[in-house]
């Protein structure tokens, strides 16, 4: 027997008879990408449904002894290569882990295994009036353990918060099969370093988090939209930066420009062409003339109109056109989506300097993003199985998260490093601090089977 089938056999001794261990070829390869199109992938050994923390444990020990990497895999929605299958390799899915364990609506936190689906929790916590707020556009599919080991952002975390603001504990099973809980129940806590946080973004680098207990909060009432409409998508960024800048404390504030529009108007015509950028905001607090405010904000830098409305029903259409950008993107090609975030003050810089990228190398750039916080999604979209537009493709993004650099911005905001964004990270963080947090994994990971050569190299 080989080295693959030997641990295979441990495993399956390990685990029990009735374990889900799938070896099946034509199954492994739909659990080996997620939605990074440029990142490459490898072929896994097989792929195990855990169904019990103690499960995750016993084939953590098991694949720790025989050097076998692991990799990690919520819904597998991910935007970095970060779930992608490694040569070798064991997969652990913990999209069957997902239930809900404990909802108390006095101590107003939520305990849930790592596969529950985000909007699955809203829903359920919603009978109790209350609200779990991380709202990623991809929530109705992607798993609180995925969301949690990418620290994931939304539309409404300009406000609110990203992922990690929400989450008060954490299970983990490490790589030697020990089960460690970091963090508190309770709302506040500063005994002790604060471990949460390391694992909160770790992109399954140091472990693998087996439940977790989150923050509830009231649910949120949209009380009025804007919508304003530009000439440039400069002016709109502009625009953008005023409103924050205005101390309106919006709940949303998007931006899309011309291309992006244009995408979602071909599979939903909303009418939404007219415009070269748009900028859309949202207000859930009892402070009527917060719209008023915002909408001189947009007139006084640029804009050819602006309109607040409190109708819900138009609130719900400027969403719907947002949440499609993405998908309208992806109708048109391949899809590269950054999320680089910059400043506030430097977001019209970002815009008009990727717009300039998108000439020069002669790719379409669509442009969206949350302005409210300075992280953009700059998408370039191309032929799919075209090799040269690949190149192109490659350099534009690289292009762009060095502009993102030179104005003070980091390369990822949400969707973290995965595997095609490593040289990215080591050059933002610096020989010395990656020297630092290598230490960190090699106290987790001594073996370095959690995810290797993710996360600029980890391990
Ligand atoms: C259409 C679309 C819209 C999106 N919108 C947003 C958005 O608004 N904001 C945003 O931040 N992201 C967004 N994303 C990206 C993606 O949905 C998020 O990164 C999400 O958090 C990934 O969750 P997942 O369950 O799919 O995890 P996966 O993609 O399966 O995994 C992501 C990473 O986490 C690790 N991992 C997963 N589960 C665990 C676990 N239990 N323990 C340890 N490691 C684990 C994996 O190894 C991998 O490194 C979007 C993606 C798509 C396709």
């Amino acid at each position: 027997m080989d080295q693959a089938q030997d641990f295979l056999a441990d495993l399956s001794t390990a685990l029990g008879l009735d374990a889900i261990l799938i070896t099946d070829p034509s199954v492994l390869v739909s659990y080996s990408r997620d939605q990074a199109p440029t990142a490459t992938n490898g072929r896994p050994i097989a792929l195990l449904f855990a169904r019990a923390e103690a499960e995750v444990a016993i084939a953590l020990k098991t694949a720790n002894a025989a050097g076998v990497a692991v990799v990690p895999r919520g819904a597998g929605s991910g935007l970095a290569g970060g779930a992608n299958a490694i040569d070798g390799s064991l997969i652990i899915s913990l999209e069957r882990m997902n239930a809900i364990l404990e909802i108390d609506s006095v101590d107003r936190i939520a305990r849930v295994e790592p596969g529950l689906v985000n909007l699955d929790l809203d829903k359920a916590v919603s009978e109790y009036g209350l609200a779990y707020l991380p709202d990623p556009a991809s929530r109705d599919w992607s798993t609180i353990g995925g969301n949690v080991s990418t620290n994931a952002g939304g539309m409404c975390c300009l406000k609110y918060g990203v992922t990690g603001d929400h989450i008060l504990a954490l299970s983990v099973a490490l790589a030697s099969g020990e089960v460690i809980r970091v963090g508190t129940r309770t709302l506040k806590g500063v005994v002790g370093l604060d471990l949460l946080h390391l694992f909160v973004g770790a992109e399954g680098t140091l472990g693998i988090v087996t439940e977790i207990t989150v923050r509830l909060a009231d649910r949120r009432i949209e009380r009025a939209t804007l919508v304003a409409n530009f000439d440039s998508i400069g002016d709109a960024a502009r625009a953008a930066s005023a409103i924050r800048a205005g101390g309106t404390s919006p709940s949303v504030l998007e931006i899309m420009d011309r291309t992006t529009l244009a995408a979602v108007e071909a599979w939903h015509p909303m009418g939404l062409t007219q415009s070269t950028a748009l900028v859309i905001a949202q207000f859930d607090t009892e402070i009527d003339s917060a719209s008023q405010i915002a909408v001189t904000a947009c007139l006084a830098n640029g804009a050819i109109d602006a309109v607040a409305s409190t109708d819900p029903a138009d609130s719900a259409d400027l969403l719907a056109a947002r949440k499609m950008a993405y998908p309208a993107l992806e109708r048109l090609g391949a899809v590269l989506l950054d999320d680089v975030c910059v400043p506030l003050s430097k977001i019209a810089e970002l815009v008009v300097g990727v717009e300039r990228i998108a000439l020069a190398n002669e790719v379409m750039i669509g442009m969206f993003g949350h302005a409210g916080d300075g992280n953009m999604h700059p998408t370039i979209v191309y032929e799919r199985g075209d090799e040269l537009a690949v190149a192109k493709v490659n350099t534009a993004f690289r292009e762009i998260i060095a502009l993102t650099h030179s104005l003070g911005g980091t390369a990822s905001g949400e969707h973290g490093i995965g595997s095609i964004k490593c040289s990215a990270a080591e050059f933002e963080l610096g020989d010395r601090i990656v020297g630092l947090q290598r230490q960190i994994k090699s106290v987790f990971d001594p073996n370095s089977i959690m995810n290797p050569g993710r996360k600029f190299s980890l391990g």
